[in-house]
């Protein structure tokens, strides 16, 4: 038996999943500013994120996101790899948290965490430049 009233609420999702791509393609955004643009709630931009970080690797881009940071010490919530913004810093416990941003970025760009495993620590750097001078 196939209940076609099931078949509805998945295509919303690939509607809404859409919008929030052409929200990325804008420039970065946090979760909040996403939930408000395409009108769903902060926590269900989540699990949207998600779904879409796994699409766009297919398509050669990847979903970037920029690690939340405490406002108080500065603390950088860098290996949290979550769309949602933390509760709390667990250096200072302060509660004031600039969220997470997210935004795209081609798998190969160089700014990406990803693409930083791959550099090579202490790789030449461009030669003949300022440091001239002293000779
Ligand atoms: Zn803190």
């Amino acid at each position: 038996m196939v209940d076609q009233s099931k078949t509805e609420p998945r295509e919303q999702n690939q509607t809404l999943r859409q919008s929030i791509l052409d929200c990325l393609e804008e420039g970065p955004v946090t979760a909040r500013e996403l939930s408000a643009l395409v009108h769903i709630r902060e926590k269900d931009v989540a699990p949207h994120l998600e779904h879409l970080e796994k699409s766009l690797r297919r398509s050669g881009k990847q979903l970037v996101i920029e690690p939340a940071e405490c406002l108080q010490c500065g603390f950088r919530f860098e290996k949290r790899r979550r769309f949602t913004k933390p509760s709390a810093c667990p250096r200072c416990r302060c509660q004031r948290i600039d969220p997470p941003v997210f935004r795209l970025a081609p798998q190969d760009d160089p700014a990406s965490p990803n693409a930083q495993l791959h550099a090579t620590p202490g790789a030449p750097r461009k030669k003949g430049g300022t440091q001239v001078g002293k000779e």
